[in-house]
């Protein structure tokens, strides 16, 4: 028999053809298949007739066919098939693409039971693919909650359902980590049952029983894991810087600092005359003015004798630092230099060796401050921009290079109080939660497919104006089982069609590093037009002349994340606009996006997506460096993770415990997150 930890070739029906598909999903072995937990479920246990059926929201419902199925080929590789079925509220016309062998399986005269969403307009209704069963079989993928896994193209949901399946009789070898005592007080279910159920729910108490197992191990461990490395750095001390006075600093800049700034570097200030290392985290959303935040914590640093070095994830990124705070710095008596992957060696020699002997006061970097050839004279204190972006192993190999210096993160992923003291249990958290004056807000607008000729005017109108657009695409490749934008695509579309005259340059995520950095770097210099991109571009680089973003199928993105894109513009003095395209009609998807158009306010837009869909989409988005949550995007609740937390707290502070046998394996697994680095904070 097969272990839990062999490859996946060990299932039947797996070769290595498929090995491969499943490895570009991450899933290598049967555990890695055991863990890979549907992305969402399709409630197909509803049967409605036909005159209940509602645009956009998918149901089963059983109909006769009563017209003789027809297929009509349009072109090469395009085939429509058309039937009508009726049950007794009404009529319904099915379309189908590229599946004739229905015109021989659907008897006119029968009864079938479908599975889809209604489409349609004034011009009438129907309804596109929907999936057919025979109402005398059992029912696999209708009439039961069916699991959706995330694919891959060639990977089909029901190679993996199918695949998962047999998994699944490995699950008895999975450890049960949590005791009966810490189940029975939470109200549990055990790992076996748990895993059986994610993949193949009974009805929807048994699923929401094992994502709350599920979701709850999960966070328990994580919290656990943070206590621990909270603690072990409270162990560590420093001595307190001796004075924390700014209003040099203060008086040196061109514009008063905001109370919100003001509140935060007090915070700072304060963590300074401590004897422990700082760690805080510092949210804003974007434009809150962070930099200067950082520039105040690195100004009392260079006071009180200690470098400071500021990491940046990109090279544009770390220039438009360095070129913002070079000259005020210098102003204030404290030496500035760069470090980047791509200045001359000799450059780069010269700036380690000021850094080394102790010349230079604040360095501004890349991931070449990592370098082992980069070494501090007193390094004591590392501040990150878009911490997100960086690993654990990245962050405390910087803090090596100094004796545990003070850790300033900064983030531009708003999220709830509730929910980061949650998250960033290891941190201290400090809210710039407003904004310099002056700054307008962007306008946003909800349209469906009959306003593209009008919004294709819009973004020509823009670029006339010698402003730049961005075009953000949820896809990057033609997905063949969602009608998603795809980016490449999409680009091709535009310049062939659309935009011939116009530059269109295009940006996704399968493209090397140093790639997507020279096509951002072009963009910024107004190299291009318009930008077609995937989410790449959530962060990082400054381009003051766009002024218009079109997010397309702005339904599969969560509003934290739409609101992240949307900041991409209204950087510079133009008037900005951001485009949410989304033809999907239901109700409650519909007055999500409508949130969005009338708040600018990064918190409240993550607090209404913390109660519209749960946590959930906070982590997906991976904005956030949170580690790789598997259940928790399953849509646990908050309660879960409260609990969760307070039950790792518990456990933490119970030294018995901790050392008791049968919490040995829930020890181990804690320890496992320390030691692949996870995406845990230093
Ligand atoms: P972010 O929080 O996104 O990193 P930045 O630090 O880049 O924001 O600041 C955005 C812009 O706002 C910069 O041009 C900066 O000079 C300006 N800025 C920062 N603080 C203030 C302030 N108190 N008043 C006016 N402008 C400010
Ligand atoms: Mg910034």
């Amino acid at each position: 028999m097969a272990e839990l930890f062999d490859s996946i070739r060990y299932l039947k029906g797996v070769g290595e053809a498929r090995a491969r598909l499943f490895s570009k999903v991450g899933v290598e072995t049967i555990y890695d298949l055991l863990t890979y937990f549907p992305r969402t479920y399709e409630d197909r246990t509803r049967i409605v007739e036909i005159c209940d059926l509602e645009v956009d929201t998918p149901a089963c419902f059983t109909a006769m066919v009563v017209s003789s199925p027809r297929t009509a080929r349009l072109r090469k590789g395009l085939e429509l098939t058309k039937v009508t079925v009726a049950d007794d509220s009404g009529k319904l016309n099915l379309t189908f693409f590229n599946q004739s062998y229905l015109t021989q399986q659907l008897s006119y005269g029968k009864t079938y039971l479908f599975y889809g969403a209604l489409s349609g307009d004034y011009a009438g209704y129907g309804m596109t693919n929907p999936i057919v069963e025979n109402p005398e079989a059992p029912g696999v993928q209708t009439r039961r909650i069916v699991p959706i896994y995330n694919l891959t193209a060639g990977l089909t949901n029901g190679l993996v359902t199918r695949t998962v399946q047999q998994a699944l009789e490995l699950c008895a070898q999975i450890p049960e980590i949590l005791t009966p005592a810490l189940r029975q007080k939470y109200g549990l279910c055990p790992a076996q049952q748990a895993y059986r159920s994610i993949h193949n729910p009974a009805s929807q108490q048994e699923l929401a029983a094992a994502q709350k197992r599920l979701a709850f191990e999960e966070f328990f461990i994580f919290s656990a894991g943070l206590q621990i490395l909270r603690s072990r750095r409270l162990r560590h001390t420093r001595i307190p810087f001796a004075s924390t006075d700014l209003s040099d600093f203060c008086a040196a800049l061109p514009f008063p600092l905001t109370d919100a700034q003001q509140r935060v570097i007090g915070e700072i200030c304060e963590d300074f005359a401590r004897g422990a290392p700082m760690c805080r985290l510092v949210q804003g959303d974007v434009g809150s003015g962070k930099t200067m935040v950082a520039a105040a914590a690195m100004v009392c640093a260079a006071r009180n004798g200690v470098q400071s070095a500021f990491m940046a994830p990109t090279e544009i990124l770390a220039e438009q630092h360095y070129h913002a705070l070079q000259p005020l710095l210098e102003r204030l008596g404290i030496t500035c230099v760069l470090l980047t992957g791509s200045r001359k060696a000799s450059e780069k020699k010269l700036v380690r060796s000021s850094l080394e002997n102790g010349s230079a006061d604040v360095v501004i970097g890349t991931h070449a401050l990592l370098s082992d050839t980069t070494s501090f004279s007193r390094l004591g204190l590392v501040v990150t921009d878009e911490q997100h972006r960086f690993g654990v192993a990245q962050r405390s190999k910087l803090s090596a290079k100094g004796d545990t210096p003070h850790l300033l993160l900064l983030s531009a992923t708003p999220i709830p109080r509730t929910l980061a003291m949650i998250l960033y249990g290891d941190l201290d958290v400090s809210i710039i939660d407003t904004m310099p004056p002056g700054r307008q807000p962007v306008d946003t607008f909800l349209v469906g497919e009959d306003m593209r000729a009008r919004i294709n005017a819009f973004i020509r109108k823009q670029v006339e104006a010698g402003h730049q657009c961005f075009i953000v695409c949820p896809a990057i490749e033609e997905s063949d089982t969602e009608s998603l934008k795809s980016a490449q695509q999409w680009a091709e579309t535009l310049q062939q069609t659309v935009f011939p005259d116009l530059r269109i340059a295009l940006l996704h995520g399968k493209m090397k590093g140093p790639e997507k950095e020279a096509v951002m770097a072009s963009f910024a210099r107004g190299q291009a037009d318009i930008l077609v991109a995937t989410t790449v571009i959530e962060v990082g680089v400054d381009v003051p002349n766009a002024s218009l973003i079109v997010i397309e199928n702005a339904d599969r993105f969560g509003l934290s994340q739409l609101h992240q894109l949307r900041g991409r513009v209204g950087r510079g003095t133009a008037k900005s606009y951001c485009v949410l395209f989304s033809s999907n009609r239901n109700a409650e998807t519909q007055a999500r996006l409508k949130a969005l158009c009338k708040t600018t306010d990064g918190f409240a837009i993550s607090q209404a997506d913390l109660d519209l869909r749960g946590p959930g989409d906070l982590f997906g988005s991976r904005q956030h460096g949170l580690p790789m949550f598997r259940c928790a995007e399953l849509g646990s609740g908050m309660q879960t993770l409260i609990l969760a937390q307070q039950a790792a707290a518990d456990f933490i502070a119970d030294d018995d415990a901790k050392n008791a046998p049968e919490f040995a394996p829930l020890m181990d697994r804690i320890c496992k997150l320390f030691e692949n680095g996870g995406e845990l904070f230093a």
